[in-house]
């Protein structure tokens, strides 16, 4: 790995950069893409377990937390209990279940112990990522989203902590009438500030976690809040705070020690609701409408409205800690429809049933545009890489594409979770490369998987979310053997990351 200009200098200002053309921004060892909890969890890895290595973390929006930061809409929350939402190196002191802003505040505190800030710089977009094998290193373009300047960076080595989906272009299907409706249309990722919800008539579409999460936020101050979907989700209403958390609350417990024994309990429980999804799905799916029963008004119709079409896990389980929707249905604050969108109406949406709902605000709870590593456009020696001709090694880099890691959490248990494993195994990978004195490693494929069978992105059997199934098109592949396969289950990569083999013959180091 080469440190040729050590240009991890605090983040240049707009006034030290002259506008017009390209700008040269220096090189850096590693350039880490996105300051969410990928990527301050890399650049926490990288210096402490790489020191020495110079670097730069690179994010298109003006602050930092990416997910959390983007999303800011009344009552957001995690729904992964945040001790193994919480990295794995820094403890978590508050309740299992944490807020958007709480979340923000622990990463601040991971970025001011850690010294991160000087490193990050903000609304710097990169567009593209140009590998040359005869210079050994990338150079990428930059365009910073608050002068439009230009900038190249140039990196021995990138680690794109992007995230999954588009953060500025949020999905909202095409529906029939949505210009004639006269009230306010809100789309999560972008929730106005001041949007007073006072006395209105609130329709949210959708049923996932952000449904999940809003409405009971919103109930109490709109007039009511009605969950449009077209086809229920599964939901688990576990306690805000674990009752082990609160049995071990007295013994007052070092916040290393808490933080290890509630991981680790919540690890065996999301692992026991993994293993069940498959083994046992019926009983799975049984014991999640059954939990439920308690909690909903009586005569509730729970066949038509949770009672879901796949299996358990198939998609995300949204959690309601606390029965908190329950809550707002129960009081009659809030209600759901079933029904497919015929048309929006002036002040409403009519449904297929010929109902007619009423709504001053709709709120589009409707899902994300994934994106394909940040959108970035990648070549190699010239070369545009089209990655749906690619596939994963190991879900942590792309055949044929150099000196490149990217970040991709689990999507039964918690992202950060991975975050943890993909960086021992990325500062692993960099110590290996500097052992056997290589500039280069790229995974290729070996003779015996050239004919091997390229499967979609996602197999729908196993995970079928409608943004991941929207985007199976413009995803790389996985093949059908390791190390070419991905979204294993966190139990499985725990152990198998660890003693992943760098010099099995599928990375090739130059
Ligand atoms: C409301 C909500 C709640 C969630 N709750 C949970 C939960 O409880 N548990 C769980 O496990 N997961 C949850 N998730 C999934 C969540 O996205 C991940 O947990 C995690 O936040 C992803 O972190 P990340 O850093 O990988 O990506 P992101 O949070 O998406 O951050 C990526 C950053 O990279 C930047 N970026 C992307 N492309 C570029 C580019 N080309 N140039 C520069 N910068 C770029 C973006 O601006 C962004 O700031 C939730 C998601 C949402 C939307």
């Amino acid at each position: 790995m080469t440190t040729t200009a050590p240009t991890t200098a605090p983040a240049q200002g707009p006034e030290e950069i002259s506008t017009g053309e390209i700008q040269d921004a220096g090189h850096v060892d590693v350039l880490i893409v996105g300051a969410g909890v990928s990527g301050i969890g890399a650049a926490h890895h990288l210096r402490d377990e790489s020191p020495g290595q110079t670097f730069v973390i690179l994010d298109a929006q003006d602050n930092r937390g990416g997910t959390w930061w983007t999303h800011r809409y009344p009552g957001v929350r995690s729904d992964s209990d945040l001790f193994t939402y919480g990295y794995r190196f820094k403890p978590w002191r508050g309740p299992s279940i944490a807020g958007g802003d709480a979340i923000l505040d622990y990463l601040d505190e991971v970025i001011k112990e850690d010294g991160l800030e000087q490193y990050i710089r903000y609304q710097h977009r990169v567009t593209a990522a140009s590998w040359s094998t005869e210079n050994r290193r990338w150079t990428v373009e930059v365009t910073r989203d608050d002068t439009g300047q230009r900038l190249r960076f140039t990196t021995s080595f990138l680690w794109m902590c992007q995230g999954y989906y588009n953060h500025a272009k949020p999905y909202r299907p095409q529906w029939d009438g949505v210009d004639r409706f006269q009230g306010l249309l809100v789309h999560p990722q972008r929730w106005p500030e001041d949007l007073d919800l006072a006395g209105k008539r609130v329709v949210v579409i959708g049923s996932g976690a952000t449904a999940a999460t809003l409405i009971p936020a919103i109930a109490a101050e709109a007039e009511h809040v009605t969950m449009l979907q077209r086809s229920p989700t599964y939901y688990f209403a576990p306690p805000t705070t674990h009752e082990l958390a609160v049995q071990l609350e007295p013994l007052d417990l070092p916040a290393e020690w808490m933080h290890e024994i509630m991981r680790r309990q919540y690890m065996t429980q999301y692992h026991w609701l993994a293993r069940t999804s498959f083994e046992a799905p019926d009983e799975l799916h049984a014991f999640l409408i059954e939990s439920m029963r308690p909690q909903l008004p009586d005569g509730f119709d729970i066949d038509k409205h949770f009672t879901p079409r796949y299996r358990p896990w198939q998609q995300r389980i949204a959690m309601v800690p606390d029965g908190d929707l329950f809550t707002a249905l129960r009081a009659g604050k809030a209600s759901i429809v079933t029904d497919t969108i015929e048309t929006f109406t002036e002040h409403g949406i009519r449904v297929s049933s010929g109902e007619e709902i009423p709504a001053d605000v709709v709120v589009t709870a409707t899902g994300f545009n994934m994106s394909v590593l940040g959108d970035v456009a990648f070549t190699v020696d010239d070369e545009p890489v089209d990655f749906t001709g690619h596939v994963t090694w190991r879900g942590i880099m792309i055949n044929g594409v150099p000196n490149m890691a990217y970040v991709f959490g689990y999507f039964r248990h918690s992202w950060t979770l991975r975050v943890d494993l993909v960086s021992d195994l990325v500062i692993r990978l960099l110590a290996t490369m500097r052992d056997k004195g290589a500039t280069m490693v790229v995974p290729m494929l070996r003779p015996e998987d050239a004919d091997m069978q390229l499967r979609p992105f996602s197999d729908p059997e196993n995970f079928n979310a409608g943004y991941v199934m929207r985007s199976q098109h413009i995803l790389f592949k996985q093949g059908d053997r390791e190390p070419w396969t991905h979204m294993l289950e966190h139990e499985q990569e725990r152990e198998i990351l660890p003693k992943t083999d760098l010099d099995d013959g599928t990375l090739v180091y130059r």
